[in-house]
């Protein structure tokens, strides 16, 4: 039986939640503004344990979708997400006040301003399938912190989890009709949110091309939206490279290009090295390789390609490459979707594992002479332009200063890769092609309130009984 959101329900669902956002609008006690503080926090404990108590059969469901391990999805989905929500436990509290402001300008003397920060209403939340779990409930979490209803619309790539986490959500929020309803299905289903009652917001994951529909959709009805997306994430390898340090720094770089079978957004998608230290690098990526990947086979506790489509995709880009060596230990196998971590040595910017996002277990290397043309490179082609996250290789601060500036991208780290992401501190987003509208702790209530500016304005501050800025005007009026 399909676990697909039957088209015709989709309406009624979004009705719903906006009917359940406004009756909660209706019954908020006025008198007593923590009752809402606390209305929210208990919404987040709620989700909070339906994370940890469920944890042992989200494992499951992932590993029975596409191999995924215990431990990356304890590390990668698990442990973020749960952390993310104490975050917001811990900090709503503050963000949730209004803040006063003041103005020193002499219109707005004795006035009241305040800035308050807003739900949208209903928001859809359109998840990826990479990290199922993690990128669904993690901006549910801070849709539910921001004081929204939420339409949940997880990827129909991993359906066991997906069909696990629709049931966790609808017993969690059993008792609150209209706050949560899950849309399951693909494209179709997607596409029906925009057809009927308005939705407030949307934050959808996934790729640009998928993106640019979403965000065409959301258009038509002027509702904002936010982009994470993904794109060419690259890796720069400079003469001034700490060479002492060579195996950590690959070690650094196979972390993101081939956890998750490089199937991550921010994955290191590309290497590129400069002549002058190539040769050491090279012979330690194939050291470290041999090292990690020894005896890989399907068997191993090595992530799967998620879809045949996407198995599909990686093999036609190995079959096309013109990598001078193509380094790898054990066989893809079909049945499986399983494809060993591929080393593509040599290859130039016409290869075709450069044409756009890799997406899986495959990293080509390049080998760069001039830094100016290998930036003049990757800022040429839209696809690279505007990558994720650029990962930087160097001891030399001018020179990351340098490709800092010439390389726009949504974030950036320096002598290692990916874990800019788990900071609890700073935002996270694209820019360009990779997406926009950052989240994350703070960035993360903020994506999900409107900002209002509420200004209360004393009658004592026009002497003139609002006469002079009233029109019709006049050369009295205007001689000031
Ligand atoms: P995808 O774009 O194929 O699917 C994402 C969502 O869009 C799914 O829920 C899917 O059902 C829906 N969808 C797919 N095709 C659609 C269509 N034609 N019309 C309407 N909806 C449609 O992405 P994916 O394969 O699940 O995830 C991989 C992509 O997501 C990669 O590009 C990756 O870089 C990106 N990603 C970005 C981030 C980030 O935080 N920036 C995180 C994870 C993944």
């Amino acid at each position: 039986m399909s676990f697909y959101t039957p088209l015709d329900s989709i309406s009624r669902y979004i009705e719903t939640c906006n009917k359940y956002h406004n009756e909660h609008q209706k019954r908020l006690n006025l008198n007593n503004e923590n009752e809402e503080l606390q209305y929210r926090l208990t919404l987040l404990k709620k989700l909070y344990f339906a994370v940890k108590d469920n944890m042992e059969e989200i494992i499951l469901c992932l590993y029975q979708d596409f191999h995924k391990s215990r431990q990356e999805v304890v590390s990668g989905e698990i442990i973020s997400l749960l952390s993310n929500i104490l975050d917001l436990i811990k900090n709503l509290p503050q963000w949730i006040k209004n803040r006063k402001v003041h103005s020193d300008l002499p219109l707005f003397h004795n006035s009241q301003v305040e800035i308050q920060r807003i739900p949208y209403g209903t928001c859809c939340i359109i998840g990826p399938s990479n990290f199922p779990v993690l990128l669904l409930l993690d901006p549910l979490a801070c849709a539910l912190a921001g004081g929204n209803s939420v339409i949940l619309k997880p990827s129909e790539l991993t359906p066991k989890t997906t069909v696990t986490i629709t049931s966790i959500i609808e017993k969690t929020f059993q008792d609150y009709d209209g706050l949560v309803k899950v849309i399951n299905g693909g494209p179709l289903e997607t596409m029906e949110i925009f057809n009927g009652p308005l939705v407030n917001k949307v934050f959808y994951t996934g790729s640009p091309a998928v993106g640019k529909i979403i965000m065409k959709m959301a258009s038509e009805q002027l509702i904002p939206v936010t982009l994470e997306l993904g794109g060419k994430s690259p890796v720069f390898i400079t003469p001034s490279v700490n060479l002492e340090k060579l195996e950590d720094i690959v070690r650094r770089i196979y972390f993101s290009s081939f956890g998750n079978a490089g199937q991550i957004c921010m994955a290191a998608d590309y290497i590129l090295c400069h002549k002058d230290v190539y040769i050491k690098f090279i012979a330690c990526c194939k050291k470290i390789y041999n090292e990690m990947f020894l005896n890989i086979t399907y068997k191993t506790e090595y992530t799967h390609m998620i879809s045949e489509r996407a198995y599909d995709k990686i093999i036609k880009i190995l079959k096309r490459t013109n990598a001078k060596e193509i380094y790898h230990l054990g066989e893809s196998n079909q049945v499986e979707l399983f494809i060993p971590p591929t080393l593509l040595i040599d290859v130039n910017w016409e290869d075709s594992s450069m044409e756009m996002e890799n997406f899986g277990p495959i990293l080509p290397i390049l080998q760069y002479e001039n830094l100016d043309d290998c930036l003049d490179n990757i800022i040429s082609k839209p696809r690279r332009s505007h990558p994720l996250a650029e990962y930087i290789f160097s001891q030399d601060k001018l020179e990351i200063q340098y490709i800092q500036n010439r390389l726009k991208s949504g974030g950036c780290c320096i002598n290692d890769t990916l874990l800019h992401v788990l900071l609890d501190c700073a935002p996270f987003s694209g820019i360009g092609s990779s997406g926009f509208g950052s989240y994350h702790s703070e960035w993360s209530y903020n994506c999900f309130t409107h900002e209002r500016t509420v200004l209360n304005r004393p009658f004592d501050a026009d002497p003139d009984n609002s006469r002079f800025r009233c029109p019709p005007y006049s050369k009295e009026k205007s001689d000031f």
